[in-house]
């Protein structure tokens, strides 16, 4: 009884050559395609950074501006220092975060 039952793709498959400075337009399509998804993470890290730092400035500005109303965050560690967090605009009452 065989158990070789891997499924094999039925595309052509190219005589491999046997030497090194010929690259298959098939790796060099994927290289090429690895490079603009690597392109691609870089420019949503990017975005995700300023989006962030973005999000700081506004919590600066609402801890400041928002009149709060502390409300007491069941979900938090017991060794957690910060236990209040803002029902209107959800900045946590902790001045040093937003200084
Ligand atoms: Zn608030």
């Amino acid at each position: 009884m065989s158990n070789e039952n891997a499924s094999k793709s039925n595309t052509e498959t190219k005589p491999k050559a046997n030497t090194e400075e010929v690259i298959d337009s098939n790796v060099v399509a994927l290289i090429e395609k690895k490079k603009k998804m690597k392109q691609s993470i870089e420019g949503a890290e990017n975005t995700i950074r300023e989006a962030k730092k973005s999000i700081k400035e506004i919590e600066k500005l609402l801890f400041r501006q928002c009149k709060h109303r502390w409300q007491y965050d069941y979900s938090c560690a017991f060794d957690d220092h910060t236990k209040h967090f803002c029902s209107t605009c959800g900045v946590w009452k902790n001045a040093y975060w937003y200084s």
